[in-house]
């Protein structure tokens, strides 16, 4: 495998080709960003520590039967995905309430969702992801029903296998982003799971674990992603 012309360079990943047409190489890299991508920095170790924590839950959701793009790790800050059509949605679940839904809906931060949420976001920085519905999905052509009904199913599927990896770490899963692709008339499981993507908070203290230590300047954010890492017990080699 041989990577080839950079694709894309998103916020904190870079995309490249391969010499396998069905084959990208996905680079995590140390640059943080928040806010549509107003507040930005550097965290050493982010990159490599995203890419190994990303590699063992995609491959436990695997295990559980859920269809992700990750093939293998290539490196400390690479790996080999299978190459997405993506759907430009992100989807959200959430377990417990956090972040835009109280300031959406004016509701305290930390009530139990019973059951869980699922919003659709429209992925676009320039109109900071604004949430959608699945008429807008299908109106303008992002997704058909079928597909809508999947992602769906498969984000929940994932909330079923994740909170309990989680708790069993000692870490509440409070919501996390997915986002989906085409691989071969399949629905797949794309982009990453990582801190930099969801909440977490620590069972017994509620100490945030994840890219909230960013967006609220709580420092140690590395730290605390390498934390959950060693807690999930995700090897660093
Ligand atoms: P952003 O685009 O939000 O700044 P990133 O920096 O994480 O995000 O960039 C990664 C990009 O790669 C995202 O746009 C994501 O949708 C896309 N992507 C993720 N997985 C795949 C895949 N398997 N095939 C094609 N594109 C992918
Ligand atoms: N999220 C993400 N990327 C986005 C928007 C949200 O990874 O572009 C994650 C976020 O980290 C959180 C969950 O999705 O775990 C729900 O985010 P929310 O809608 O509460 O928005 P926020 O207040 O975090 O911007």
């Amino acid at each position: 495998m041989q990577i080839e012309r950079e694709l894309y360079s998103g916020k904190a990943k870079s995309v490249y080709a391969t010499n396998d047409p069905d084959r990208l190489v996905m680079r995590f890299r140390d640059d943080t960003s928040a806010f549509d991508g107003r507040k930005k920095e550097q965290l050493a170790n982010k990159g490599a520590t995203n890419n190994r924590t990303n590699a063992f839950i995609m491959q436990h959701l695997e295990r559980a039967g859920i269809p992700t793009h990750f093939e293998r790790l290539l490196s400390d800050s690479d790996s080999l995905v299978k190459r997405l059509e993506m759907i430009p949605v992100e989807c959200v679940v959430r377990n417990r309430t956090a972040g835009s839904i109280c300031r959406r809906l004016g509701v305290a931060e930390n009530m139990e969702l019973d059951p869980p949420t699922f919003e659709f976001f429209l992925k676009n920085d320039e109109l900071h992801d604004p949430m959608v519905n699945e008429y807008h999905i299908r109106a303008f052509g992002w997704a058909s029903d079928d597909e809508i009904a999947i992602m769906k199913r498969l984000a929940f599927e994932v909330n079923d296998v994740l909170k309990q990896l989680f708790l069993d770490a000692g870490i509440v899963l409070v919501d996390y982003k997915l986002e989906f692709g085409r691989f071969q008339g399949r629905i797949v499981l794309g982009d990453e799971f990582t801190a930099d993507g969801c909440r977490l908070w620590d069972v017994d203290t509620g100490r945030k674990l994840d890219k909230d230590r960013f967006r609220q300047d709580l420092g140690g954010v590395v730290e605390a992603y390498q934390e959950v890492a060693n807690r999930l017990g995700v090897t660093s080699g």
